[in-house]
């Protein structure tokens, strides 16, 4: 069994990952180039990192390897303009003749089945093999499935790729009826697509309010009441248990007629080839600030990665745009020698309507803060712990974001937050 490596954010572990290179013979017989790094997962953090990579100077083969037969997207867009527009695309992070331009080899709708340490390469569902010097993981999550609507005799969906939001875009007829089972982020962006679209809108959530952990009470409260006056129906405290005669079967007994069920209950990690290669996949592959995982020349980045919150104390993936986005530009800088590794808070935004949330840092635990008056629609609901800003959230206010984010764990005034006329940007100074 390996020794674990524990980790930890300790220094640039250039230097470290670089010294405990094998030098595998194996891998230069399948390919001459000794620096061959391959990103397994071609989604928007193995994109960002195969780019990043690049601009930092890395010189060997870069290798981006992706099942999913586009060119690498980002995925927000699904659930917003491509499920809004009949008209629209989703657009790719760069056409096929980017990739060249950066020398980037793009392997697409293309299955990795397994990855070998000792050969260093990656085995490929078509037999191919390509040898690697390092690997990084990016394979991010997939949509948890209810089993026991296997077999419904209505369309079940969820949404991950651009099939999933395409085939949603057509059960959006005006009239259609459409269930969501989970009243999560996505979830509820899907509701107010299928709302503009015309259909009728049942959303059933087993806790008994929306996005407890996720918002604080009183901007949850605010969007429940926003989809209750666009139509959207809520059922509180209940699951979907099963289908009949175009019916959802609740669990209470209760049955809601459905032309489209829509399951969004979560992403499960997509850890099968790092439990392949025996790294430690308790909750996500688990990482270091510098992406390492506890297997040399192994990294793991995006919502497959799992690393230590220092604020929760816990091990955490964040599955969001920006750790896709800034996580593997910093990992990728680390593997050139750059940079200082990932700390970033986290930070997403969601798009509703006419209305724009935006949630940073940590707010579980913290002192609430209200400022603005949540009748105007434009509001913040901001998190203090012993006089330091530990988190907030904007709804309909990106002005004030923009600055909160650079407030981020610096002593603020509580008064001055309070206060809506107060110009953030006075206490940055
Ligand atoms: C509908 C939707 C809306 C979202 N909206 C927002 C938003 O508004 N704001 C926000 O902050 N975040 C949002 N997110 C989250 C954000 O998009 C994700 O955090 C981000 O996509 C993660 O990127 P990733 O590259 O880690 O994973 P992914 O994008 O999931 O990419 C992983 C890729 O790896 C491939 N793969 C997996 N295993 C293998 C294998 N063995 N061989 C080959 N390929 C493999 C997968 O097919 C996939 O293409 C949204 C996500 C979704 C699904």
């Amino acid at each position: 069994m390996r020794t674990q490596r524990r980790l930890r954010p300790a220094g640039n572990g250039q230097t470290e990952v670089r010294k405990s290179m094998r030098t595998d013979s194996s891998a230069a017989d399948l390919h001459a180039d000794d620096d061959a790094i391959v990103i397994v997962g071609a989604g928007q953090a193995g994109a960002r990192a195969a780019e990043a990579l690049r601009a930092a100077g890395h010189k060997g083969r870069i290798a981006l390897v992706g099942e999913e037969a586009h060119l690498p997207y980002e995925r927000p867009q699904l659930s917003k303009e491509v499920l809004l527009d009949r008209a629209s695309l989703p657009a790719s992070i760069k056409e096929r003749t980017g990739w060249q331009g950066i020398d980037v080899d793009l392997d697409l709708g293309t299955h990795v089945a397994s990855c070998n340490l000792d050969r260093r390469a990656v085995e490929l569902a078509d037999g191919r093999r390509i040898a690697f010097n390092r690997l990084v993981l990016a394979t991010g999550v997939a949509a948890r499935e209810l089993p026991q609507l296997d077999g419904a005799d209505i369309p079940v969906r969820t949404l991950r790729t651009i099939e999933d939001a395409l085939s949603l875009r057509e059960l959006f007829r005006p009239g259609a009826r459409i269930v969501l089972i989970g009243g999560g982020v996505i979830g509820l962006e899907v509701a107010s697509a299928a709302i503009k679209s015309g259909c009728a809108v049942t959303v059933v959530e087993a806790a008994e309010g929306l996005l407890s952990r996720a918002l604080p009470r009183v901007v949850a409260d605010y969007l429940q009441k926003r989809h209750e006056d666009a139509g959207v129906q809520f059922r509180f405290g209940v699951s979907g248990r099963a289908t009949a005669d175009g019916h959802l079967i609740l669990s209470d007994g209760s049955r809601i007629p459905a032309d489209c069920i829509v399951v969004g209950i979560g992403a499960e990690p997509r850890v099968v080839l790092g439990r392949q290669l025996g790294l430690d996949c308790d909750g996500g592959i688990r990482v270091d600030a510098w992406g390492r995982s506890d297997a040399p020349g192994v990294y793991a980045i995006g919502d497959v990665a799992a690393q230590w919150s220092e604020h929760q104390q816990r091990w955490a993936r964040v599955e969001t745009w920006a750790n896709a986005q800034n996580q593997s530009i910093a990992v990728a800088r680390g593997m050139v020698g750059q940079g200082a590794g990932y700390g970033e808070a986290p930070w997403f935004w969601t798009d509703q309507y006419d209305i724009n949330i935006q949630v940073a840092g940590e707010l579980s635990g913290t002192d609430l803060v209200l400022r603005g008056d949540v009748r105007s629609g434009r509001f913040a609901a901001l998190g203090l712990q012993d006089g330091t800003l530990c988190g907030a959230v904007t709804v309909n206010n990106r002005k004030d974001m923009a600055v909160l984010r650079k407030l981020a764990t610096r002593p603020v005034n509580r008064a001055d937050l309070e206060n809506p006329s107060f110009d953030l940007r006075k206490a940055l100074v």
